[in-house]
């Protein structure tokens, strides 16, 4: 990726990224002393916007990851946001992206602590088209890796050593000959994808993990819920056993980066007919056409960066 033309946002200011360094011995690289987000924008050239989807969503949850390792950002939610405008504006994007968000343990010392460490803030854009296709099913497989369970490192904080636990799931999968992989937790529960939060459908309603099960509680998982809500589907979380996703309907995986990705084999067992569903197919296409501001009702949703107006 040539990121060399790329403006980011690091240590409170606006820097080219090649400007922007960090030394080998950084807490966060050498002991995973971090956390970040994964924003997406879209691009509408209709209406020649890029849309922000769900900031103050993503902000919220970074500064409880924050908060879990004993750091602070330096700037209200609100300061972030328009950090973030500020950020893709300077870049005059004309196309899809996904901002990362980060902040991590800076110092260059030895000795693993969270306490008496200073951090450091950054935002870096990247250009980022289509993460998966949404109407291909994935074959996935569970992975013998277990969740990290909350009394090891917890979860819903997304913390960048924690994603050691996804990597090692991923590579077993792709290694596999699967696409994806779906975590269990230590009590054999299910928990999520690698990166993903995951449903499944059963005469017509909509089951995911509750937040107690060591998932990441995800921006667009709440926002697969509402729409689904919103469309009469009712939506039940509970734990969820590993039997029942082999008796789904459907199931699909949701993320920032992919949206709604379903899911055609589980284990080498056919989902429903083995292509994409009703239900997931109709909640993906409500998903994709509200984050490029084309569904009113989830308007809310969206930060525009351009400021354009919407064509009627
Ligand atoms: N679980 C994990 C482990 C993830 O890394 C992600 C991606 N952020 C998700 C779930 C989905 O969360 P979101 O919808 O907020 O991207």
């Amino acid at each position: 990726m040539d990121l060399s033309a790329t403006t980011v946002f690091s240590g409170g200011e606006f820097r080219r990224y090649d400007e922007a360094k960090v030394g080998l011995l950084t807490h966060g690289l050498q002991y995973g002393t971090g956390c970040f987000e994964g924003i997406r924008g879209y691009w509408n050239a209709e209406d020649r916007e890029l849309y922000l989807v769900l900031l103050r969503e993503h902000y919220d949850r970074l500064k409880i990851s924050a908060k879990i390792l004993l750091m602070e950002l330096p700037y209200s939610v609100d300061e972030l946001i328009a950090m973030t405008v500020e950020l893709a504006k300077r870049n005059a994007f004309e196309t899809d992206i996904y901002m990362r968000p980060c902040i991590f343990k800076a110092a260059e010392d030895i000795g693993v602590r969270l306490h008496n460490v200073p951090d450091h803030f950054a935002i870096i854009p990247v250009p980022f088209g289509t993460y998966l296709d949404p109407n291909k099913a994935l074959n996935v497989c569970t992975s013998s890796w277990r969740r990290a369970d909350d009394t090891m490192a917890p979860p819903r904080a997304k913390i960048t050593g924690l994603y050691v636990n996804s990597a090692l799931a991923k590579s077993e999968a792709i290694t596999n000959g699967f696409d994806e992989a779906i975590l269990l937790s230590h009590d054999g529960h299910v928990a999520e994808g690698s990166a993903e939060n995951l449903f499944l459908v059963r005469h017509g309603k909509l089951y995911t993990p509750d937040p107690s099960q060591n998932v990441l509680e995800g921006c667009t998982r709440r926002a697969i819920m509402t729409i689904a809500e919103s469309n009469g589907i009712e939506v039940v979380e509970r734990s969820i056993d590993r039997g029942e996703l082999y008796a789904a309907d459907e199931l699909f995986f949701t993320g920032t980066a992919a949206g709604i990705a379903p899911i055609g084999t589980i284990d080498r067992r056919t989902v429903g007919t083995g292509t994409v569903g009703p239900i997931t197919r109709k909640l993906s296409e409500i998903y994709q056409r509200a984050v490029r501001g084309q569904e009113p009702a989830f308007a809310s949703w969206l930060t525009r960066t351009y400021g354009a107006k919407v064509s009627a």
